[in-house]
């Protein structure tokens, strides 16, 4: 009895040492922590497409988010989905989310009033729920909010439209005749300094380099441990 009651001693101190030298080992590591197993940061990107739909850019973006199954956010010119409703049953059909960013997309018409802004909002919501069967919540004001009269912006949210500016860009709009190259670095160094990442890119007619682009870029946030998201 009192042979085993040792031996039992000795064998729970042996474990203890183990566990200890382990534990020491453990806590002793910085490169590793149960904290980053287990409290996983996550970091987000949201793909935002302006200025669509066109039937030569968009169902080519569509053919890579779908490939690489990411979920996007279009933001539509309601003239020009008029006569491409199929792009947008697709954009819907797909997952993606459609909001509203303008029916004309002329400026002066649009900031004229208050009550022009609304009435141009409503025209291309109307497009939106003729495809989805439901108005659009959220909003991408022609040139972001940046700027714009306070009025706007409340005549928008007290409307009851989420307005969705960016804080990324693949300056597609700006950059003339771009390489799919230059739209890939201009995501990745605008986006640099945040987690929660709203990239601006567009899908109209032109903007054939973007497509080429998208690719790359998503792979390069998929590399860099982020997820993908739609509003
Ligand atoms: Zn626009």
């Amino acid at each position: 009895m009192n042979r085993n009651f040792t031996a039992f001693c000795a064998a729970t101190f042996a474990c203890a040492l183990i566990l200890a030298f382990c534990g020491a080992i453990w806590t002793g590591s910085p490169s590793f922590s149960l904290a980053d197993t287990n409290e996983k940061e996550i970091k987000t990107v949201y793909l935002t497409f302006d200025d669509g739909p066109s039937d030569r850019v968009t169902p080519k973006i569509l053919d890579v988010l779908k490939e690489e199954n990411v979920k996007a956010t279009f933001f539509i010119i309601g003239n020009q989905a008029e006569t491409r409703k199929y792009i947008l049953k697709r954009e819907a059909a797909e997952g993606h989310t459609i909001g509203v960013h303008s029916y004309s997309h002329r400026y002066k018409e649009i900031y004229a009033s208050c009550d022009s802004l609304i009435k141009d909002i409503d025209k291309c919501n109307e497009v939106i729920k003729s495809v989805t069967g439901k108005y659009s919540k959220i909003y991408r004001f022609p040139g972001g909010s940046f700027g714009l009269s306070e009025k706007f912006i409340s005549a928008v949210t007290e409307h009851g439209l989420r307005y969705i500016d960016w804080n990324a860009s693949t300056r597609d709009a700006e950059i003339y005749d771009a390489a799919p190259e230059q739209l890939l670095h201009a995501a990745v160094t605008t986006a640099a300094s945040t987690d929660n990442i709203v990239l601006l890119a567009h899908d109209s007619t032109t903007k054939t380099a973007t497509a080429e682009a998208l690719r790359a870029i998503i792979r390069h946030f998929k590399a860099e441990g982020y997820e993908f998201s739609r509003f």
